[in-house]
């Protein structure tokens, strides 16, 4: 698994792989693939697929920040001990995640969700004595209210996605060390909340402004740079297809005419995408180490 870390200048921004790769049949995330895309992706990222399994690569990080003197997580992975039994690979693992973290759990001053997905918040709990408790006791955990009401809701019908609900957020609910916030937030300087609507209800981007330079963690706005090829082509993960494409299309003009750098959560080869105008599609710019 290969971490990496970009100085913004005041901010330094590292990615640390919970699962890398995550393979996915690309029948199951992109269905409506025209034959040949994720072939046609692997030019604009070559870590990003299998063809010959047809299999999507993805990676699934925590984004780990040092911001003006606070220590800030983005997103929870998929973290472990997790009854996850319809994805194996999630299904009570055993991970080093947190020693390859490289910082004390209590040395944590706020977790940040971009959305409440199960691999997006799972090291927000561990399993003590048979109990889910808060992995990071100092933390505060904030998340936009209206993605904590949307799953809020359907959870009190029925556990919803693979019951992380349960095991990693209301726990942090019961012990109060939950926020939940506008969608344009900004906890600490240099950092805020952008909203990117569609994936999920409410999920949002988290701007970081560096004293050098500039990087939007784009959530899962845009998965895959098969999505660069073809900006209409939406993931089976995401609640409000339509609304994910608008969003991701608005997202990618921006980032061309603002020269507004990504950080897609899971890109593989490539973590920060320089974005580049083709016709109709994307495409990267050559210059986007790490
Ligand atoms: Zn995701």
């Amino acid at each position: 698994m290969s971490d990496w870390r970009l100085d913004l200048g005041g901010i330094v921004l590292r990615g640390v792989a919970d699962e890398d790769p995550f393979a996915v049949p690309r029948q199951v995330i992109f269905p409506e693939a025209e034959p040949g895309l994720l072939a046609r992706s692997l030019a604009l990222d070559p870590l990003g697929g299998d063809v010959a399994a047809d299999d999507v690569l993805l990676r699934v990080q925590v984004f780990a920040i040092e911001a003006f003197g606070r220590t800030v997580l983005v997103d929870g992975g998929i973290g472990d001990d997790k009854e996850r039994p319809v994805r194996a690979a999630w299904h009570r693992r055993h991970t080093d995640f947190l020693d390859r973290l490289g910082i004390a759990p209590e040395d944590v001053d706020a977790l940040l969700f971009t959305h409440l997905h199960a691999d997006h918040v799972g090291w927000a709990t561990r399993l003590i004595d048979g109990r889910w408790v808060p992995t990071f006791p100092r933390a505060r955990h904030i998340v936009a209210a209206g993605e904590y009401a949307y799953w809020a809701a359907r959870d009190a019908v029925a556990p919803v996605n693979h019951g992380s609900f349960r095991d990693s957020v209301l726990p942090l609910m019961e012990a109060g060390l939950l926020d939940q916030v506008p969608d344009d937030h900004a906890p600490f300087p240099g950092l805020r909340f952008r909203p990117l609507p569609g994936h999920c209800p409410g999920q949002v981007g988290v701007m970081l402004q560096g004293t050098r330079q500039s990087a939007l963690i784009a959530a899962d706005a845009v998965h895959h740079p098969m999505q660069l090829l073809d900006p209409s082509l939406v993931s089976a993960f995401c609640s409000d297809p339509a609304q994910a494409r608008v969003t991701r299309k608005a997202l990618l003009e921006e980032a061309v005419s603002e020269g507004l750098a990504l950080v897609p959560h899971h890109a593989r080869g490539r973590s920060l995408w320089h974005i580049t105008r083709d016709g109709d599609a994307y495409g990267l710019a050559a210059n986007n180490r790490p």
